[in-house]
């Protein structure tokens, strides 16, 4: 599609520093009034002082032919995930030489062998996820949608992301543009991840049981959380907030494997901690996710629908033949997913990987290196690439990485308003999220749904990066 008419910020704008610095307070405040909210960085676990979420002052156009392609696949990439997660020959084959060189990885991938073992005690499903593309420039000057990763576990900012339309709304008005705070679209991912959330917890069955948010030590994103959570008391559903200290404290299962900690039946786990190997504190902190694993409480994400969700997986699924494996019969939607891959290329021992290698060696620039890890700051660029192969390249531990094309979006100028940065005009490259919610009890898909989008924004400045890790903002597209 092609990105013409809406040009971002005016250039009268972009000069009148008066005028940014009074609608960026406008903004802020909004924003607080709205709940866009966090807790700062010294005291990430108390709301006694919070400050508004990072976000763009405008939003960032975004051609309507790619995201309504995004927002189209999402159902898709909904069920391709809960297939994946249903195959363990194909999640063995993908991750067996992973899992020899990523310990990380491997501790996953022995929980998953374990529960295999002995049977899954649960036949509900819930996945949550969140598919991230970014608009790849052409030389034609058209774009294309390039799918950054899926995050099957923990996917964040589905509640503060139901919050920012309407500051931008608001700061288009008093910018005086009217007509285009009129096309800023209404998005409320928080509503349908709870009600995904809530049909597992009905299918469960037990009025008594609650939702357990396993949650983060450090809870500075406490607020994208509490609308989740609000959304469920609002149907009567109680939740709590649980670390993995306090299910390895108090958590227990009964005969039926029926999961209780501190007492409370937990019908429904939904992790928002758990993706990274520092949040593994201990030896402990494994048992409590084994032990809710063994449960019978839905988990959102299940240990195979995590490893789904990893980055070897991804790159395994562009391999010919692949997607038809997931969809034998349905070449149409093979052909949608697969739109939105770009080149992904093994890093495995043998002639294939050494190709790769050499690829990469001959020219980093175009290519990310991306290790099996989560929540931005991990991935390797330019020169970077060459050192770590130049070391890796004959070791079998080039395997715990995959090559990926980089994918160049065309940057647009927008003011990112964080706490305690200075006002000033940055070249920005967004990313689009797009939210899927999903519930399966046995064979039969019970709910399957597309139910919003988050559109981050950081300074071309940086490689990598999302909002918790403190370089992307918030923002809403703004189709054109
Ligand atoms: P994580 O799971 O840590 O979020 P991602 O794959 O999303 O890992 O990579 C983190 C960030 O790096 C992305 O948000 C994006 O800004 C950048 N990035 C990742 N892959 C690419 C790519 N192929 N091309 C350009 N930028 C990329
Ligand atoms: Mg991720
Ligand atoms: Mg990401």
């Amino acid at each position: 599609s092609s990105m013409n008419t809406y040009c971002g910020i005016p250039d009268h704008m972009k000069m009148d520093s008066t005028l940014i610095k009074d609608l960026a307070d406008v903004a802020k405040d909004y924003a607080l009034l709205q709940g866009v909210l966090m807790r700062i960085q010294e005291t990430p676990n108390s709301s006694e002082l919070v400050t508004y979420a990072p976000f763009t002052l405008f939003p960032t156009p975004v051609p309507k032919e790619d995201f309504f392609q995004a927002v189209a696949v999402q159902t898709h990439y909904n069920t391709l995930v809960d297939k994946i997660s249903r195959d363990p020959e194909f999640l063995q084959d993908a991750l067996a030489s992973t899992i020899t060189v990523d310990d990380f990885t491997a501790k996953l991938f022995k929980i998953h062998e374990q529960i295999l073992k002995e049977g899954r005690s649960q036949s509900i499903v819930l996945g949550l996820n969140r598919s991230d593309y970014m608009l790849d420039q052409r030389e034609d000057g058209m774009s294309s949608l390039k799918q950054i990763e899926i995050n099957t576990f923990a996917a964040s900012f589905g509640g503060l992301s139901s919050r920012t339309p309407d500051v931008h709304r608001h700061i288009l008005k008093v910018a005086g543009r009217l007509e285009e705070s009129q096309r800023i679209m209404d998005n409320n991912p928080a509503a349908g991840l709870a009600a995904a959330v809530a049909k597992a917890w009905e299918l469960y069955g037990s009025e008594r049981a609650v939702v357990m948010f396993l949650v983060e030590e450090c809870q500075r994103n406490i607020f994208d959380q509490r609308y989740i959570e609000n959304e469920l008391w609002k149907r009567n559903i109680s939740t709590i907030r649980k670390r993995f200290e306090d299910v390895w404290k108090t958590g227990s299962l009964d005969q039926d494997k029926r999961l209780f900690v501190n007492g409370q039946e937990v019908a429904v786990v939904y992790f928002r901690n758990g993706y990274m190997p520092q949040n593994y504190v201990s030896e402990q902190a494994w048992d409590a996710r084994l032990l809710m694993e063994r449960s019978l409480a839905v988990k959102c994400p299940d240990i195979s629908t995590h490893l789904a969700g990893t980055k070897k997986v991804q790159q395994v699924l562009t391999r010919p033949g692949v997607l038809e494996r997931f969809f034998p019969d349905q070449p149409q939607v093979v052909e949608q997913i697969r739109a939105t891959f770009t080149g992904l290329y093994t890093l495995d021992m043998g002639p294939e990987g050494d190709k790769t290698v050499a690829m990469a060696l001959a020219s980093p620039d175009r290519f990310v290196l991306k290790p099996q890890r989560e929540g931005g700051g991990n991935n390797i660029y330019g020169s970077e690439i060459c050192q770590v192969l130049e070391r890796l390249k004959e070791s079998t531990e080039r395997m715990a990485y995959i090559l990926m094309d980089k994918i160049h979006p065309s940057p647009a100028h927008n003011f990112l308003l964080t706490q305690g940065t200075p006002l000033q005009i940055s070249n920005c490259l967004s990313e689009l999220g797009v939210f899927g919610a999903y519930v399966r009890q046995g064979e039969d898909m019970v709910q399957n749904e597309c139910v919003g989008h988050l559109l981050r924004t950081k300074s071309s400045n940086h490689p990598d990066g999302g909002v918790a890790a403190g370089v992307a903002v918030l923002d809403n597209p703004l189709l054109v």
